[in-house]
């Protein structure tokens, strides 16, 4: 569900945004997910187009555009970076992963010393990286 209440939360960015700008129409919304957020972007593109729908003139062509942020992570002991398609897990260890970001220290190894002790500088959280509009 919560695909539903970001979107409700990017279209009202992206209202408020036309009220200070003065657009008169908003073209385009570009969105960068984590990597490891749960989010599902198809839900969310659905969410935003369904959303925008309600909102009559200043959205009715938006485009929605949503990329995915990799997962950096970087290692507290030797500082090393690193992301996660490098990590070397397995399908499952992946998923678990994905699944609870919390449990990556009890797969990930920082790939230079080992040291399990890590930090994540990238790939959760949700960025509006632009709003596009015409005046
Ligand atoms: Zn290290």
């Amino acid at each position: 569900m919560h695909e539903w209440a970001l979107a409700e939360a990017v279209i009202v960015s992206a209202i408020e945004k036309s009220r200070k700008e003065g657009l008169k129409e908003i073209t385009e919304i570009k969105l960068k997910i984590g990597e490891l957020q749960q989010m599902d972007t198809g839900i969310l593109k659905f969410a935003l187009a369904e959303i925008a729908k309600e909102c009559g003139e200043l959205l009715k062509d938006v485009k929605t555009v949503i990329v995915s942020e990799p997962a950096i992570f970087r290692c507290r002991v030797c500082g090393n970076e690193w992301d996660f398609g490098a990590a070397g897990l397995n399908d499952d260890e992946g998923e678990a992963v994905h699944f609870a970001p919390e449990v990556a220290h009890v797969y990930v190894r920082c790939d230079s010393c080992k040291s399990p002790d890590f930090e994540m500088i990238q790939g959760r959280g949700v960025l509006i990286e632009h709003i596009k509009g015409v005046v």
